[in-house]
Parts: structure tokens; C-alpha cells; sequence
């Protein structure tokens, strides 16, 4: 998982759920969605899961937040509110990586998006493909095998 990163953004970003009763501002957010297309994924969001990831991370509206815990490693957070997902939380290293839809973003940071990776692309229907222009844009691509070998690596403890 060592790819090089772009540089992550100085401002931080905010997003929110639909209704608005969640409110959620990452820090030192990395300018590129992690994409996830794992079958879990795609039934709890309808498609793919992108993520952005930061360096810290402050929520509003905590007690409208519900988690579902969705595998031993990890839980799914949303609004009850109006349904909108939030997170997904890795739980060994507690990590979150927050619903890149939840956020508007600026239009120069908005431009230069990119994918950070694709996970679990050996899930992903053949009804979407995520075409962009260069490798930089596509992000690698890694089967379901592939990731759960890295997290095991670094030393995750995920069965
Ligand atoms: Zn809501
Ligand atoms: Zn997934």
C-alpha cells in the first residue's frame, strides 16, 4: 500500500447527509477517492463505494449517526435519520473512510480528483466501468485476494 499520494489538501473539507443533521469535516483530506466495488459495498450504496481519507476528521449531529457492524473488521455508519451512508471504519486500525458523495468540494479541487485505487475490481459488474484517461486517474486495480493479502500484511488482523 505504498503507492505515492498526492499531496493532501490544506483546507479542510465539510460535507454533510442529505437532511443535514450529520455534519462531518476532514482534515488534511487526500485528493482522491478509494474505490471499492466489493459486493457488500455495492448493496449497501447501490454501486461502488468511493472514500476520501484525511488526517483527522470532526462530526457533528453524533447522535443521529448509527453504525451497522457489517463484518468482523468493519462498520458502515448512517444518518437515521434520512439513510444517507457516512463511513465505513476499518476497525483494527480504525480507519475511516467518509462517502466522497457526503462532500462539496471546490471546483480547482474537484478537478484535480483522482482514484486512488480500484479494490476488489474482480466484483465489479460489467454494467459501469470507472474509464478515465491515464493510470494516475484509474488508480490500480486490485482483486478481492489481492487487498485482504495486503491488509494481512500490514498486519491486520481480519481472519
Ligand atoms: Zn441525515
Ligand atoms: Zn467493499
Amino acid at each position: 500500500m505504498a503507492d505515492t499520494h498526492p499531496e493532501p489538501l490544506s483546507d479542510p473539507i465539510s460535507g454533510h447527509c442529505l437532511c443535514g443533521s450529520v455534519s462531518i469535516t476532514l482534515e488534511g483530506a487526500r485528493p482522491e477517492v478509494d474505490i471499492c466495488h466489493c459486493a457488500m459495498c455495492r448493496r449497501w450504496g447501490g454501486a461502488f463505494f468511493g472514500g476520501l481519507k484525511g488526517s483527522g476528521f470532526s462530526v457533528s449531529g453524533q447522535e443521529h449517526v448509527t453504525s451497522y457492524r457489517s463484518s468482523e473488521w468493519a462498520e458502515r455508519a448512517f444518518c437515521k435519520q434520512c439513510g444517507s451512508n457516512l463511513w465505513y471504519r476499518f476497525l483494527p486500525g480504525d480507519l475511516h473512510s467518509f462517502l466522497a458523495g457526503l462532500f462539496d468540494l471546490p471546483a480547482d479541487v474537484d478537478a484535480s480528483m483522482g482514484i486512488e485505487q480500484q479494490i476488489f475490481i474482480d466484483e465489479k459488474p460489467c454494467w459501469y466501468d470507472l474509464a478515465q484517461d491515464s493510470q494516475k486517474k484509474t488508480g490500480p486495480r486490485k482483486t478481492g485476494a489481492q487487498i485482504i493479502a495486503e491488509a494481512k500484511a500490514a498486519g491486520f488482523d481480519i481472519g
